[in-house]
């Protein structure tokens, strides 16, 4: 690395934040040969969902979700970061528990091999304590990677830089159904009362019957349960959850997100008694988010109360609904491609607070930024990875696809991705995106190494 050491200012790179995301970023510094300090404030402040002070602690589940590269995009994510070098897939492959197809580690054992990495990495310095405020004038390279749970006083101090409705404090995420499982000899496009260009919504119409079932269903579905710190973070009057406005009585909902009123079903030539309204999510209109459907159901309960709505019957979902305590930029309008932040370019973020969604996707976009930021201390421009692979696609999304009206966290998702040439459907077409992606990586990766080496 030493050759490389020398092409780069002296200055180090500041990552602020060792969780999943800036322990990869640091990774991805040191290996291009630059130098990293690594800031972390735990032990000397903890969060309310971590425990320990390790670097790449996970707070909840010890799963990095399915392991298949060819036909799973999460997979396919792994498999981009084995071939990019990635600290976290290494040691998550180093401390593998038997877990099916899933990718789970031994989380003690992945936290330790990621921290004993970087402690032996000489790049790279470990400072523990908290940055509470925007980061010295002086340092011209940063990555704020301080995830879901960012301490209050830099999560204000960003706040104040990007505006005050642009950090989000409590995250109500609505499901997202893929187009192409929705019933479409069921459900229609139109807009209320044809604004706009008309058909900017699919409809999904349900008779008084369906309705009071679905309604019975959620208030009998079973919820998850708050942590005991989340009880302390009021529900927001504006995204209540979908079974808590049911409670208020069996007709809020037909009164509230599933009003017919303004849409006429096709197939009857009447107004439904209720209707499930359905949003474009992505620009490439793919995905589709059901309206005011944020909720505490487990996820196994949304699945099966979900497809009781009419056209929805053998709907995939991208993402399921959840609501919890979250700190996340709105990216698609205030960071730029290389996920600096328009408003102050020395500032690159990384990981959940980008707003995507996952350990693995928190740990991909830690990575990218690395690797940016590597680049640029380095005087030289990467190019972002096509958006063919999961890891362009991902960035693609935040940075841009989005819409940044409805901008929610996201997990990886063959969605996100544009469509084949080809015709493949069903599992051959998610192996036919694998491929590609791979493919489109490695060209990436050799175009990446050759630039670096000049
Ligand atoms: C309660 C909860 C449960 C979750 N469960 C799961 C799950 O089961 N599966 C899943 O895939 N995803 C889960 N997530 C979502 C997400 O994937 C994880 O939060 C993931 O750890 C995000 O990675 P990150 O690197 O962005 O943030 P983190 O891993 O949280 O890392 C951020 C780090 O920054 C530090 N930090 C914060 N502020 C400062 C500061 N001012 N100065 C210095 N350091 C600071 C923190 O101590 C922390 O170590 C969960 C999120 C939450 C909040």
């Amino acid at each position: 690395m030493s050759c490389l050491m020398s092409a780069t200012s002296a200055q180090p790179v500041h990552v602020i934040g060792g969780g999943l995301a800036g322990s990869e970023a640091a990774w991805q510094l040191a290996h291009a040969g630059v130098p990293v300090v690594l800031h972390e404030m735990r032990p000397l402040r903890m969060t309310d969902a971590h425990r320990t002070d390790r670097l790449a602690e996970l707070v909840c589940s010890n799963s990095f979700r399915s392991d298949d590269r060819s036909y799973n995009a999460v997979g396919l994510l792994h498999e981009e970061m084995r071939r990019s070098a990635s600290l976290i897939l290494a040691a998550a492959d180093a401390h593998r528990v038997p877990a099916g197809g899933a990718l789970a580690v031994d989380r003690e054992g992945f936290s330790a091999a990621v921290e004993q990495a970087l402690a032996a990495e000489p790049l790279v310095v470990i400072e523990r304590g908290e940055i509470a405020g925007l980061p010295p004038a002086e340092w011209d390279e940063v990555i704020v990677a301080t995830g879901p749970l960012t301490s209050p006083a830099l999560a204000e101090a960003i706040s104040r830089l990007t505006g005050e409705d642009s950090l989000a404090f409590f995250d109500a995420i609505a499901p997202i159904v893929h187009k192409e499982s929705i019933d479409f000899d069921i459900a229609w496009f139109q807009s209320r009362y044809d604004k706009g260009d008309g058909v900017d919504y699919i409809n999904c119409p349900l008779d008084r019957e369906q309705y009071y079932a679905f309604v019975e269903a959620l208030l009998a579905g079973e919820k998850t349960s708050f942590h005991e710190w989340e009880e302390k973070t009021p529900y927001f009057e504006g995204c209540l959850p979908i079974e808590v406005m049911a409670a208020r009585g069996r007709d809020t909902l037909a009164f509230g997100p599933m009003k017919p009123v303004g849409l006429t079903d096709p197939r009857t030539g009447r107004r439904a008694y209720a209707v499930v309204q359905l949003r474009q999510d992505n620009a490439l209109g793919t995905l589709y988010n059901i309206v005011g459907f944020q909720t505490k159901l487990k996820h196994g309960e949304q699945l099966r109360i979900f497809r009781m709505i009419p056209g929805l019957a053998r709907a995939e979902f991208a993402r399921l609904g959840g609501l919890h305590r979250n700190t996340f930029l709105n990216s698609p309008k205030l960071l730029d491609r290389e996920l600096r932040l328009k408003a102050m370019a020395r500032l690159r973020f990384a990981g959940q607070l980008t707003g995507v969604e996952g350990y693995v996707e928190s740990a991909a976009i830690g990575l990218l930024a690395g690797r940016f930021a590597a680049a640029a201390k380095r005087g030289r421009q990467l190019a972002p990875p096509p958006v063919t692979t999961a890891l362009g696609a991902l960035l693609g999304h935040i940075t841009g696809g989005a819409d940044a009206a409805t901008f929610q966290p996201m997990n990886v998702n063959f969605g996100l991705f544009p469509a084949l040439e080809t015709r493949e459907r069903g599992r051959e077409r998610k192996r036919a995106l694998a491929e590609r992606a791979l493919a489109e990586l490695d060209a990436w990766l050799g175009a990446s190494r050759a630039a670096a080496a000049e």
